[in-house]
């Protein structure tokens, strides 16, 4: 992956392995542009921290498929005991499964690329349906 930087003296590519801790500045804009307001069922927050949802420590990189937007609260509380954020992989928006200490397991997926700029819900079954960020 890499990162691109604009400079007056022109464009500066970076190139990085996923093995640093701190979202390259090109990455954490797509997180916002891609996530738009904060993960966490519910909350439609502002995002305010890049946020590994794997942590580092078990095996998380600095990637996009790991990456998530969260507003401060959110990621505080996430680390807490018994809150479990997992990346989902495969086609499709970009998806987390998340478990909260109670065991509920509540799955967060990113909003449409050209969906409503602000948090609507959408119909994922007839009788079922999703706030979407
Ligand atoms: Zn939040």
């Amino acid at each position: 992956m890499f990162d691109i930087a604009l400079r007056a003296d022109g464009p500066r590519v970076r190139v990085w392995t996923g093995a640093q801790r701190l979202f390259p500045r090109g990455l954490a804009t797509f997180l916002r542009h891609r996530d738009r307001w904060c993960r966490t069922p519910w909350c439609n927050a502002p995002i305010r921290h890049h946020d590994h949802a794997l942590a580092a420590a078990d095996g998380g990189t600095t990637s996009a498929e790991v990456g998530q937007g969260l507003c401060e609260a959110c990621n505080y509380a996430k680390q807490a005991s018994g809150w479990r954020h997992q990346p989902r992989p495969g086609p499709g928006n970009h998806t987390i499964d998340i478990t909260t200490p109670t065991g509920h397991r509540h799955r967060s997926t990113a909003p449409p690329l050209l969906g409503p700029r602000h948090p609507a819900y959408q119909q994922v079954a007839p009788d079922r349906w999703m706030l979407i960020a």
